[in-house]
């Protein structure tokens, strides 16, 4: 029976606190806190509806450290959860240090003039969390979170030793917009339009965007291209197992999408450097974002299915093995039982099931981790129960590119 504290009233926030609400045995108080009170009694009446379960809500600027902790401080929960932007995360951690409480989030910090993706930021804060006794878990939601779960039980449970790695993400499901991004569009953008990065035999190997393309047959969805892309959960998996020669992650992306952020892209649409428009600086990222459909509202509309998984070669027993495990999620399911599509739903129940297992002390330690320094164990057996199965494949040869 604990108490938690969920910050930012999106997409995510709202399958987490949903979720939450369904386990009552370990969330027996939830409170949605963001920028703007009415999204979160949005939520709160959609959870009372579908659940029965009350939730508080409240306002909260949380780039406010001090507000932050004084909100903390009054909802006493055992746990905080930012669902809110990459860019509130330190702002959080500092309040949770201020005020003596337990840190989760599913992005890692990103300053806002600029599109750097890295972990540097948060695990600076590994002695002030380990010397308060205090544990802050980075990037739990799918990926990262779920990838570097499944890596973990792949290293554990499947191979004796993992050579090469590759993450497969494969959005499949279809809005009927031109152009739509399924999480928050500035994030997305910046993410999509930065250069390409993987590791190879000990070194980053960098390349311009969405250069170089596979197709790919995945289950469920059918052959889509996918690209090779820079992603955060690369350099956690870098550090925990430095022993993979090769690791890369490939996101899938439609045609449609590609032109329209090609030409976005060309004419400055995507630039996050602000520039003067009718004599006030603009950011034009931020001015895209106001054009762009929601991505909550997308979640009606939404049909198909996601594809996340990992592709591992090593051996086992002394012979070569190739491991292909992976998770399929249904857009009009996940819509059904929480109103909100699948690529939200896939972020929002990780980050319940981490929640759980760090308020039932299933997880714990004191400092900043990772995923992969976890034992993947209850994590997977969570996953089959709260909505996202996974299933193991054995293939017959490594990827062929
Ligand atoms: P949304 O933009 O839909 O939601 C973010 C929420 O945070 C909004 O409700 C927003 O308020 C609120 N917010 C923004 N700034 C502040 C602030 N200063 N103080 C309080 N609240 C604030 O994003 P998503 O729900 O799609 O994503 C949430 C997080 O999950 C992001 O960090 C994203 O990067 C991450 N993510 C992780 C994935 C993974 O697999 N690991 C996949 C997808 C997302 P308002 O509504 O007023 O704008």
């Amino acid at each position: 029976m604990s108490r938690v504290l969920v910050i930012g009233a999106g997409g995510v926030g709202s399958v987490a606190v949903h979720k939450m609400a369904m386990s009552q045995d370990v969330f027996s108080h939830i409170t949605l806190a963001s920028r703007r009170r009415s999204k979160c009694d949005a939520i709160a009446a959609s959870v009372k509806q579908r659940t029965g379960v009350t939730i508080d809500t409240a306002e909260l600027d949380a780039d406010d450290i001090a507000a932050t902790t004084a909100l903390i401080k009054a909802v006493k929960p055992g746990l905080v959860v930012n669902l809110a932007l990459p860019y509130q995360d330190l702002a959080i951690m500092e309040a949770c240090l201020a005020a003596g409480v337990n840190y989760l989030d599913t992005a890692n910090y990103e300053p806002r003039d600029q599109a750097k993706f890295e972990y540097s930021w948060q695990w600076a804060y590994q002695e002030r969390f380990k010397a308060a006794g205090l544990m802050a878990l980075l990037g739990c939601g799918f990926d990262p979170g779920v990838t570097s779960v499944f890596t973990t039980y792949v290293a554990k449970r499947l191979l004796d030793g993992i050579e090469t790695l590759d993450i497969l993400d494969c959005n499949g499901g279809d809005h009927g917009h031109p152009f739509a991004t399924n999480f928050n569009p500035e994030i997305n953008i910046r993410e999509v339009t930065a250069p390409s990065r993987h590791w190879e035999n000990g070194s980053w190997v960098e390349g311009p965007p969405l250069a170089q393309k596979q197709t790919f047959d995945f289950d469920q969805v059918g052959p889509r291209n996918m690209y090779l892309m820079y992603h955060e959960e690369l350099e956690s998996l870098v550090r925990f197992y430095p022993e993979i020669s090769r690791i890369r992650f490939w996101m899938t992306f439609g045609d449609s999408y590609l032109k329209h952020l090609e030409v976005l892209t060309n004419i400055g649409m995507t630039r996050i450097d602000p520039v003067m428009f009718e004599g006030r600086e603009i950011i034009p990222l931020q001015f895209l974002k106001a054009l762009l459909p929601e991505p909550a509202s997308l979640g009606p509309v939404t049909k198909g299915k996601t594809n996340i998984g990992v592709i591992a070669t090593g051996t086992k027993g002394g012979a070569e093995k190739t491991v292909y495990v992976l998770n399929i999620c249904d857009h009009e399911e996940a819509y059904a039982e929480t109103g909100n599509q699948a690529v939200s739903y896939t972020t929002g129940v990780p980050a319940m099931i981490g929640a759980a297992l760090m308020l039932t002390g299933q997880w714990t330690g004191a400092g900043v981790f990772n995923m992969e320094q976890l034992d993947p164990d209850p994590f997977m057996d969570m996953l089959n129960r709260h909505g996202l199965p996974w299933q193991v494949k054995d293939l017959a040869a490594p990827l062929a590119f």
